[in-house]
């Protein structure tokens, strides 16, 4: 790889315009042009939900292009978007919610933490850390914990005592946190570090406050497992980048970061854990040269995201091949959660309130009474699915219909449940 600029100065910033900017140059490297992957049309933002009852009204709906960068491999949208549109204040999503998700997290303190043998003054900082989920095991483990997280979602991590600074993160944030609590021994950042704009100023800060011995883990949903399990519903405007290892530990190595160990993660139907320390201070794993060699790179995976264009696609017209067979003997049915991936799938495949009649999460969820995005279909509580017993539910959190399906049955729901991906089919 030649020799770049640190900061692709060429690539424009959503935030603050209240709109959208196209991205012509990758956001890591600068390399410019980017080649096209596949587009999904235009989608509303998956989190402004409108409330039922609310009178249809204008809303902005913004284009999906996947963009590949041949010199680095990143893969990323086509659009930034101005976080104040997509990370509006009443932000719906608690990560506290989904077990696979806790469970994830209680694994990463255990294993951060006999990896690093962390100690009781250890300071532990979370970035977009949402409802102080992650940052709850390493505070019950005796570490000093900190959170940043912009929405009001750090108000529930505040009043359960994971201590959580509301702001965006960013250089001055990281300065802050350094004055007032010390440097960290880790960093982590789960499932965010794909969704702010300038990600050299999110490492920035990261490096920032990180000490001599510091660590930075990130979880970040895996190109790879994306394009392998067909998860194009997870391409939506809060994901900017879609990584790779390598692409991932080019951008780390830009700012003197080394990957030292990586692993594959069960979140988000498929996410990579991977651990980073300042160059030469840590031994690198076997890990990370395993996963980088089963990785397609360069002209193979421009092959393998030309397949996956075409599976999308296919996918799309199967999927609406099942439920018209189903409708056409007068099926009624419903969707299963409302996670923001199901934004995606339900405004690329078309379906609607006629096709669908509302979707169902636990109760407790932010997301009930109000419409699935680009829709009107209503999110409802789940015991109506109960007691209206539909012919038919289409899981959206597919991901995890493992989880989910049992209970449902347990739970007295007799109709028939179908997991729109990776390929549609009745359970
Ligand atoms: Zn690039």
């Amino acid at each position: 790889m030649e020799s770049e600029p640190l900061r692709p100065s060429k690539v424009a910033r959503a935030a603050g315009t209240a709109a959208s900017v196209p991205v012509e140059a990758c956001q890591v490297c600068g390399h410019e042009p980017l080649n096209a992957v596949l587009s999904l049309g235009y989608m509303p933002p998956v989190n402004q939900m409108v409330a039922i009852g609310t009178v249809a009204y204008q809303q902005p709906w913004f284009p999906t292009k996947l963009l590949h960068c041949p010199n680095c491999d990143l893969v990323q949208l086509g659009l930034a978007v101005d976080p104040a549109i997509i990370f509006p204040p009443e932000y719906p999503y608690t990560s506290g919610t989904t077990k696979l998700l806790r469970d994830n997290f209680a694994e990463l303190q255990r294993e951060a933490a006999s990896m690093l043998g962390l100690g009781s003054d250890d300071l532990v900082v979370d970035i977009g850390s949402n409802d102080g989920t992650l940052l709850a095991n390493f505070k019950a483990a005796g570490h000093r914990a900190l959170g940043i997280e912009p929405t009001d979602v750090g108000d529930i991590a505040n009043g359960r005592g994971i201590p959580t600074i509301k702001r965006y993160f960013g250089i001055d944030a990281a300065r802050e946190v350094k004055r007032e609590h010390g440097a960290a021994r880790v960093v982590t950042a789960a499932n965010c570090f794909a969704h702010i704009e300038d990600v050299h100023a999110i490492v920035d800060g990261i490096v920032e406050m990180l000490g001599p011995d510091g660590v930075f883990i990130s979880e970040s949903h895996y190109l790879i497992g994306l394009i392998d399990t067909l998860q194009y519903d997870t391409i939506y405007h809060e994901h900017l980048r879609y990584y790779s290892l390598a692409s991932l530990k080019h951008l780390l190595e830009m700012h003197e970061l080394e990957v030292f160990h990586a692993r594959p993660i069960p979140s988000h139907g498929g996410s990579i854990r991977v651990y980073a320390a300042r160059r030469g201070t840590r031994t690198v794993q076997e890990s990370v040269r395993r996963m980088l060699a089963a990785e397609p790179r360069g002209d193979a995976l421009a092959k393998r995201l030309a397949e996956f264009k075409r599976d999308v696609m296919l996918s799309k017209l199967r999927l609406l091949s099942l439920l018209r067979e189903l409708k056409e003997k007068g099926a009624r049915i419903a969707g299963i959660s409302a996670p923001s991936r199901a934004s995606t799938l339900v405004n690329y495949v078309g379906l609607d309130e006629a096709i669908i009649d509302y979707v169902c999460e636990v109760p407790g969820s932010l997301k009930i009474g109000k419409y699935m995005p680009g829709t009107q279909i209503p999110v409802v509580d789940e015991t109506r699915l109960f007691a209206d017993q539909p012919d038919a539910a289409v899981i959206f959190s597919w991901h995890i219909a493992d989880e989910l399906a049992p209970k449902l049955r347990a739970k007295g729901f007799r109709g028939r449940l179908i997991t729109p991906l990776p390929a549609p089919r009745v359970l």
